[in-house]
């Protein structure tokens, strides 16, 4: 069977949102990092809860999932965000950098688009804080014609919790159980 992907988004998942203050969770560090054409002056501050990265990899080593990051951070998510957390290199998908200011510029997540071109029929796990009830409705047309996709939203003043994790991880447990119990030859039409 094909395994489901994990999409994994970082900013209001993994980085959640600062309060009005500007003040970040007591759970997060923070960390100085240089994305990708950014002068060495200017770096980019994020918080990390670096209890993240093993509960990531409890996920991804059930062999469940492939997990792939869906980002604006694009690459810069495998090379300075993942190894902050103690993630392997895990693969992105390549979104383009569109100039919107909104992330909902046709009343959905502006990465959706381009995240259903690349998953193609495949089934999907996609962890972001920030799907319209556009992108849910999305996600049961797929499921609907066999593609099955879950979206989990965490509050971005939150991000990440365990319970989400454990909801991607039961999800994908039951679609293998779905997909490795159904019969080879549907019909069961091999000649006796
Ligand atoms: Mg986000």
């Amino acid at each position: 069977m094909r395994l489901p992907y994990l999409l994994l988004d970082i900013d209001g998942v993994l980085v959640p949102f600062p309060d009005a203050d500007g003040s970040t969770p007591a759970t997060h560090a923070r960390h100085d990092v240089l994305p990708t054409g950014r002068s060495a002056d200017n770096p980019v501050t994020v918080w990390l809860d670096h209890a993240h990265g093993p509960m990531l990899m409890g996920v991804i080593s059930t062999g469940l999932v492939t997990p792939v990051w869906c980002t604006s951070w694009r690459q810069d998510a495998t090379t300075l965000i993942g190894p902050l957390l103690g993630l392997p290199p895990l693969p992105h998908v390549d979104l383009p950098r569109p100039q919107i200011t909104t992330s909902h510029p046709n009343g959905y997540l502006w990465k959706r688009d381009h995240v259903d071109a690349w998953l193609s029929d495949a089934p999907a796990v996609w962890i972001d804080d920030d799907f319209t009830s556009l992108d849910h409705a999305w996600a049961v047309e797929r499921t609907a014609r066999g593609a099955a996709t879950l979206l989990i939203q965490p509050d971005p003043c939150a991000g990440l919790q365990a319970e989400h994790l454990a909801e991607a991880e039961a999800w994908a447990g039951r679609l293998f159980t779905v997909l490795t119990d159904a019969p080879a030859v549907p019909g069961g039409t091999e000649a006796a």
